[in-house]
């Protein structure tokens, strides 16, 4: 997270994850209708057929989940530093620098550009 906000602003990197973590939920999507595909299919065909069809089912419904468990946790995770980037001193919002970061308990120091208060934002990782 301080990477990211610290390269490009965090109002950039937020878009970034909301874009993203929809991107994950478009191919959950996908890989449902793939899904229901595939075990419409099942019926149809010879023994070869079917072992493609399992094969598909078992795909899709791996990435299926893989996809939607991933779009939660970047949906979760930006909505979580979103929540805490309200500067308490002035109220702005999202308009912060990266001062610091300490990873071993996934906290990041941020100052506020407006009034240069600091405080920590604490994210799940
Ligand atoms: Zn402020």
């Amino acid at each position: 997270m301080a990477e990211g906000v610290g390269r490009v602003g965090f109002r950039k990197w937020y878009e970034r994850e909301l874009l993203s973590s929809h991107a994950y939920l478009v191919l959950a999507f996908l890989s449902v209708i793939g899904l229901i595909g595939s075990m419409e299919a099942f019926g149809l065909g010879s023994n070869y057929d079917k072992v493609t069809n399992v094969v598909s089912i078992v795909v899709c419904a791996v990435v299926g989940a893989w996809s939607l468990r991933r779009y939660l946790f970047l949906l979760m995770r930006a909505e979580e530093v979103a929540n805490q980037a309200n500067c308490s001193a002035c109220g702005e919002y999202g308009r912060f620098t990266v001062v610091g970061e300490d990873r071993s308990r996934a906290e990041t120091e941020v100052r506020c550009r407006k009034c240069s208060h600091r405080w920590t934002i604490s994210v799940i990782d």
